[in-house]
């Protein structure tokens, strides 16, 4: 089988995350997105993520469902540590190493890839495939090929761009907008009765706004 690895913090797991598995699965003929959201992100301040880890698995549990071809792992969230993808790979792998494995990823992630933990190594794991996200164009990999011994294992993958992301779905929640259709009616609704990612004063809206520009 060919199975692809799709990580992210998924706070919360949205619409774009569902249109490019789906897609990238179709241009890939993929069998398999198993997606693994992170327990503590490494890459991200954990202060910055509002969703507990379990919330976070259930809201991609709850994603999922409707699919049979999709899958959620609970590998990072079990470690309750930071976990880089190269290990999450490797642990995955190790588990089903009949099937052949990608790594789905979102331009932008993939673009910074030369800050993740020993790229060259991850790619030799799994073929790394970069979905294309608005803002984020496929021109923007370039530069990645003169850090790079693997390159040639990232493959780009021109998706429908869906200007749809984590960060302006939790701005919505805050400022008491609806998010309905951003994300699957279940997550939507375990995000109503879970309450979720309504204003807990922790921090200022200021905060929040820095957050998007990224
Ligand atoms: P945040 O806004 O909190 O940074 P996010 O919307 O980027 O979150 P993540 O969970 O960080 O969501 O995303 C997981 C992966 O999905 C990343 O590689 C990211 O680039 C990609 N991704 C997220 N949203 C989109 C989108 N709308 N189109 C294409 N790729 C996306």
């Amino acid at each position: 089988m060919r199975v692809a690895i799709f990580g992210g913090t998924f706070d919360p797991v949205h619409q774009g995350h569902m249109i490019i598995a789906e897609q990238v699965m179709g241009e890939l003929g993929l069998d398999r997105v198993v997606f693994v959201p992170g327990g503590i992100p490494p890459h991200k301040e954990a202060s910055s993520v509002r969703a507990t880890a379990e919330d976070r698995y259930a809201m991609v549990e709850a994603a999922v469902e409707t699919n049979e071809r999709f899958s959620a792992d609970r590998v990072e969230v079990d470690a309750g540590r930071p976990m880089h993808s190269v290990e999450t790979v490797e642990i995955l792998k190790t588990r089903s190493p009949e099937h052949e494995w990608f790594f789905v990823t979102g331009a932008d992630e993939v673009s910074n890839l030369l800050t993740w933990k020993e790229p060259d190594r991850l790619l030799e794991q799994v073929m790394m495939v970069a979905a294309t996200r608005p803002g984020y164009d496929l021109s923007k990999l370039d530069h990645l090929e003169a850090g790079l011994r693997n390159f040639d294992r990232i493959f780009p993958v021109e998706c429908t761009r869906v200007d749809i992301s984590a960060t302006g779905i939790r701005r919505r929640m805050l400022q008491g907008k609806s998010i309905r259709y951003l994300v699957p009616e279940k997550v939507w609704e375990i995000i109503a009765q879970r309450r979720l990612y309504e204003g807990d004063g922790k921090r200022t809206e200021g905060e929040h706004l820095k957050e998007g520009v990224r």
